[in-house]
C-alpha cells in the first residue's frame, strides 16, 4: 500500500485558490492494475481552464477517492514510473515509464493506480522527463496541426502566432523536419533579439513581431521571402488582431486553424479574405481527435517519440518546481502547485518529483 498526495478541487474558480491537498491510501495492485509514482507533469493552460470551469472537457467531480465533497484531481498529462504490477499485467514491469492514454486522468498526484490498457509505455532512452511528460498534448498537437489540416509539402510556408509558446516551438521544429518554412509571430520585448535567435536555433525560417504582423506594409517583405510559394496554413492560438494579421498572410484557398485563445479576444477575420481569397477558418482540438480516433493518437505519439529520440525536437527550458517526495511537508507539497500555477503566466511550469 502507498499513500498518495493529490491536488484536488471541488469547486470551480481561480485555480490557486480552489486547489487543496488530499491524502488517500492506494492498496497494492491486483490482476491488470499498475501502481504508478509521478515523475513529472506540466501545468498547461487547459488544466487551469478546467479548474476555472470554462473548459468543455472536464473530469466529473466524484467522491471516488474518499473526499467529503465531490472532487477531481487536477492535470491531464504527465509522466509516471511503474512501482507495482498486478498478477496479469503483461505490458509493464517495475521502473518502466508511461503516460496516460486519455485526458482527464488527474496527473497532479504523487501516486496513482490504473489498469494497463489505459497507459502508454514510453521508452526511457534518448528522451528527457520534460519531453516525455509533455508529448501527449503539446508536441502531439503541433504534429497533428501540421499534418492533418492541409496538405503541406516541402517548400510550402505556414505562419503561426504564439511562436514562443510550447506548442509554437514544437511546430517550428516539426515543420523544419518536414521541410516546411515557418513565419513565427511573437510579442515584442526588450530581449526580442535574444528570443529571435532562440527560435532561429530551433529551425524557425522567419520570426516577426506582432507589430510587423499587423502592418500592411510588412506584407511586401513576406512576399519577398516566400517568392511566390504558397502560405497554406495559419495557426492561431492568440485571437484578436493577431489572428487578423496571420490570416492576411495566407495565399488564396489557405486555411486558418484556431487552437487557443491566449488574448481572450475573439478571432477577427476580414470579410474580404473569405470572398476574394476563399480562405477557410477551422478549429483544432487534440482532445476531440483523440476521442474520435484513439489509433491516430497512438500513431501520433509514436511519431513524435521518434522525432524526439532522433534529436529533431530539442529538450526545452521550463521552470521546474521540484518536490522531494520523502521530505516535503504537506504544506510544501501544496505550495509548490500554487507557486507553479501563479508562475505559469510567465513561463511553462513543470512539477518534478
Ligand atoms: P505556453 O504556456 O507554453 O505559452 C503561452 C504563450 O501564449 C506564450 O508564448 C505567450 O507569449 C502567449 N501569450 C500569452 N498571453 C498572450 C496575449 N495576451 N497575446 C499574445 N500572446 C499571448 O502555452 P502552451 O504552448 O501550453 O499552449 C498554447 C495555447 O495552445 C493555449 O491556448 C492552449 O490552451 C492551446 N492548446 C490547445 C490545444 C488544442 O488541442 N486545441 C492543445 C494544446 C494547447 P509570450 O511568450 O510573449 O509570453
Amino acid at each position: 500500500m502507498v499513500t498518495s498526495r493529490a491536488i484536488v478541487y471541488s469547486q470551480y474558480g481561480e485555480p490557486s485558490e480552489m486547489i487543496k491537498l488530499y491524502k488517500y491510501n492506494i492498496p497494492d495492485p491486483s490482476e491488470n492494475e499498475v501502481l504508478l509514482q509521478s515523475l513529472a507533469h506540466p501545468i498547461n493552460p487547459s488544466d487551469l481552464n478546467q479548474i476555472e470551469g470554462v473548459y468543455p472537457s472536464r473530469p466529473e467531480l466524484t467522491k471516488e477517492l474518499g473526499t467529503n465533497d465531490p472532487s477531481a484531481v487536477g492535470g491531464n498529462e504527465g509522466l509516471f514510473k511503474v512501482i507495482g504490477i498486478g498478477s496479469s499485467v503483461t505490458g509493464f514491469k517495475i521502473d518502466d515509464w508511461c503516460i496516460p492514454k486519455n485526458v482527464n486522468f488527474g496527473t497532479w498526484r504523487s501516486h496513482a493506480k490504473t489498469t494497463e490498457n489505459l497507459l502508454v509505455k514510453i521508452p526511457n532512452t534518448k528522451i528527457s522527463k520534460t519531453q516525455a511528460a509533455t508529448l501527449s498534448v503539446n508536441t502531439s498537437t503541433a504534429y497533428e496541426m501540421l499534418t492533418t489540416i492541409v496538405n503541406l509539402k516541402p517548400g510550402d510556408w505556414m505562419i503561426q502566432n504564439g511562436g514562443n509558446s510550447s506548442v509554437g516551438k514544437d511546430v517550428i521544429q516539426i515543420a523544419k523536419k518536414l521541410g516546411i518554412n515557418t513565419i513565427n509571430v511573437v510579442r515584442d520585448r526588450p530581449t526580442i533579439e535574444e528570443l529571435k535567435q532562440k527560435l532561429y536555433s530551433l529551425g524557425a525560417t522567419k520570426v516577426i513581431t506582432e507589430e510587423e504582423n499587423n502592418s500592411k506594409e510588412f506584407s511586401k517583405t513576406i512576399k519577398d521571402w516566400t517568392k511566390g510559394s504558397q502560405v497554406k496554413l495559419a495557426l492561431n492560438c492568440v485571437g484578436g488582431s493577431s489572428s487578423t494579421g496571420i490570416a492576411r498572410k495566407l495565399s488564396p484557398n489557405g486555411v486558418i486553424a484556431t487552437y487557443g485563445g491566449m488574448s481572450k479576444k475573439p478571432v477577427n477575420l476580414p470579410t474580404s479574405l473569405f470572398i476574394f481569397k476563399n480562405i477557410k477558418a477551422v478549429g483544432f482540438w487534440i482532445t476531440a481527435n483523440s476521442n474520435n480516433n484513439p489509433q491516430q493518437k497512438l500513431d501520433t505519439i509514436n511519431q513524435v517519440l521518434k522525432f524526439i529520440q532522433e534529436g529533431d525536437i530539442a529538450d526545452f527550458e521550463t521552470d521546474k518546481k521540484i518536490i522531494q517526495l520523502n521530505t516535503a511537508s504537506d504544506e510544501e507539497f501544496l505550495q509548490s502547485y500554487k507557486n507553479a500555477i501563479n508562475d505559469s503566466k510567465k513561463s511553462k511550469q513543470l512539477i518534478f518529483y
